[in-house]
């Protein structure tokens, strides 16, 4: 079976400073996929990478088509969806017009049809469709998120630390819905995360970040039992 990404090779970082030291991983067809790491390991870098925000080397294929070399734009053409970290909302728009911008790649009636189904998903939405994004409060926020990269019915979707900023309560309702969405669709997502308890219960495997390596992998289960990781990122 093709996966859906398949990474082999990642270098990427600012300038003269290299962040990614040769980053190999994949994500198959409906799998949730987490990369846990600590503050500046790499997590955010890697997504950007990977959406061809910023350069990289290596070889990164999307539904085994090389896609290294191309804009972030023909990534998402090709279906590569990102909810950037602090979320991409944009804040002076409705929740509505918001929704209607992720859905600009989607065919004719298609948008509309889309924006409704995603109201039904996360109906908190729906009241809240005519008011500005930058009044939803900070778990509704990225809740749109999702919805607006998700529109486009992304083969593999990118979510960059889901939890920042959220309360607890909020986190487990927010992966929550994400499970069921990957359960509904079966998108495939790889999705960055400090928060290892919340992360790694609705993933099938993780990989461990260090200093821009990976420096562990396995299932999701096996990581959960595992005591280093458990130390570092499970505070316990
Ligand atoms: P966090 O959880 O704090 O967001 P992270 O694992 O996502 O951390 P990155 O944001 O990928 O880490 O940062 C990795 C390294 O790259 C850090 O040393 C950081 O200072 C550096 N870095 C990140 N963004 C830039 C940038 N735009 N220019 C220069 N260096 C950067």
């Amino acid at each position: 079976m093709t996966a859906v990404l398949d990474v082999t090779g990642l270098t990427a970082g600012y300038g003269p400073h290299q962040v990614l030291h040769g980053l190999d991983l994949h994500v198959d067809a409906a799998e949730i996929v987490v990369v846990l790491g600590a503050n500046g390991a790499g997590k955010t870098t890697t997504l950007r990478a990977l959406s061809g925000m910023i350069p990289s080397k290596g070889t990164v294929r999307l539904r085994g088509g090389e896609v290294g070399g191309r804009t972030s734009d023909a990534r998402a053409r090709l279906g590569l969806g990102h909810v950037v970290e602090g979320r991409g909302t944009f804040n002076h728009l409705s929740v509505e017009d918001n929704l209607a911008l992720g859905a600009h790649l989607c065919r004719g009636d298609t948008g509309r049809t889309q924006i409704e189904r995603w109201f039904e998903i996360f109906p908190q939405l729906a009241p809240r469709r005519k008011q500005h994004a930058g009044s939803l409060s900070g778990g509704e926020q990225q809740m749109l998120a999702v919805a607006r990269a998700m529109i486009s019915q992304p083969a593999m979707l990118l979510l960059d630390e889901p939890s920042m900023g959220l309360a607890p309560m909020v986190t487990a309702e927010l992966f929550d819905q994400i499970a069921r969405v990957r359960e509904d669709s079966g998108t495939a997502m790889l999705i960055v995360e400090q928060n290892a308890n919340i992360a790694l219960p609705v993933a099938d495997r993780a990989y461990v970040l260090e200093s821009g390596r990976f420096v562990s992998q396995g299932s999701a289960s096996a990581l959960l039992d595992d005591d280093s990781v458990r130390r570092a990122y499970l505070g316990r």
